[in-house]
Formats: structure tokens, sequence, C-alpha cells
């Protein structure tokens, strides 16, 4: 499949629908997230080995999940689960000259795997700082968020997330083999949606002590 094709088929699929993230799609090409071995799948439409046990997400998915966040020109978004790059890049893209990801990532090689396939987009590569750490814990320094994503299951959407978002703000992650949406709507009032029948790696929480 040729990258157009791809596109096409999550359009046609009604996993894209909105132009910007369609557009953000055409733009940063899955192949320069993809080991070198896997090249020549770059726009098959499932996930690819990144290494470390870790997969690049399923386009389908990511199409899915990120018109449920609907980042915003001048958003700053939380990224948990950096992996290849390839979403905190699409992210970039969305969130504009004005706005900010922050991408953070627990395997120390994926981080600079991800940092050296955004310098293929230097004018993204700008609007993303890489952290190396535990995102099951969000990423105070930087908090609140409007947008939280994250790419690897947990149990339950973490209480941290849920303080360091905006009120106003969503947070679109896996929970189990679902996806859930979770829209703050005051400090203390959350509204919760969620989605049934995906497949994601464990979010994987560092051992206190
Ligand atoms: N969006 C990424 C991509 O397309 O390349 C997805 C990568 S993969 C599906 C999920 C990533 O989450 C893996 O790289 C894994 O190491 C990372 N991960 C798992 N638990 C984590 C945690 N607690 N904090 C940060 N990253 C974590």
């Amino acid at each position: 499949m040729s990258k157009s094709e791809l596109v096409d088929e999550l359009v046609r699929g009604g996993y894209l629908k909105t132009p910007a993230i369609i557009e953000a799609f055409k733009t940063v090409d899955r192949a320069a997230f993809v080991p070198v071995e896997f090249k020549s799948q770059a726009y098959e439409n499932h996930p690819l080995p990144i290494g470390f046990e870790q997969t690049i997400s399923q386009p389908l998915t990511v199409a899915f999940m990120l018109e449920l966040l609907q980042p915003q020109p001048g958003s700053k978004i939380l990224d948990v689960g950096s992996g290849s790059g390839w979403q905190s890049a699409l992210l970039a893209q969305l969130v504009g000259e004005s706005g900010k990801v922050v991408a953070i990532e627990r395997i120390p090689e994926l981080k600079i795997f991800a940092e050296g396939n955004l310098n293929a987009f230097p004018e993204l590569a700008g609007r993303v700082s890489f952290v190396l750490g535990d995102g099951s814990q969000g990423y105070e320094p930087e908090a609140p968020y409007n947008r939280i994503i994250a790419a690897a299951a947990g149990d339950t959407i973490p209480e941290a997330w849920k303080n360091q978002l905006k009120t106003g703000g969503t947070i679109v992650a896996p929970v189990s083999q679902s996806i859930v949406v979770v829209q703050k709507l005051t400090p203390e009032k959350f509204e919760v949606r969620e989605y049934f029948g995906f497949s994601f790696v464990p979010l994987v929480k560092e051992q206190a002590g």
C-alpha cells in the first residue's frame, strides 16, 4: 500500500474525518518512524516492531484516537509512551507553531530513536520536548495540559493525569482493551466514554522504593 492509499482507506472507513488530521497523516510520513527492515510495510494498516518488545501503533488506532482527542492549534499535549515518535510528530503538526507536545517514554533507547526520527521534520521537532520517565504519573513539571493521550494500556485512568489536565481538557487513553475518553467538566467533575475492542501494549508502572 502507498501512503495515499492508506490515508484513503482510513477516510473511507470513517476513521479519519477532520481535515487537519487528514493533512497531518499526509505530511508526517510514517516511513520516517519505522526501523529500516520494516520500511516496505510502513503504509500497511498494522503495528510494526520498533524493538524492546514495543511497536509503532496501528494507523487505524492512531487515527481513531486523534479524532477523539481533537488537538487544537495552541494546545499543550502530554503524549504518554512516545515510542517511535510518529504520534508525537502528528500532534506537533496539529498544535501548530503556538502549541507544545511533551512526549514521555520509559525506554531510553526509544526516546533517542524518536528524537532522531523527529529530526527529519525540523519545524515539528522544535514543538516537541522528549522526556525519559514513567508517564503513568503524567509529567508534573509541564502541567497543566489541554490534552493527554496514551499509547499503552493501564487498568484505570491515573488520578495524576486527571489532576494535570486543564478544566475543559480531554484525555484519550487505552484502559485494558478499550479506548476511554475523559472530559474534565470542572476540577472535580469528569465525563467518561468507552470504545471497546482494541489491543494495546501495557502501561508499565515503575516500582516504588
Ligand atoms: N505512539 C507510539 C508510536 O506510534 O510509536 C506508540 C508506541 S508503543 C505502542 C507504546 C509505548 O509506551 C512504548 O514505547 C512503551 O515503552 C511506552 N510505555 C509503556 N509504559 C510507559 C510508561 N509508564 N511511561 C512511559 N512510556 C511507557
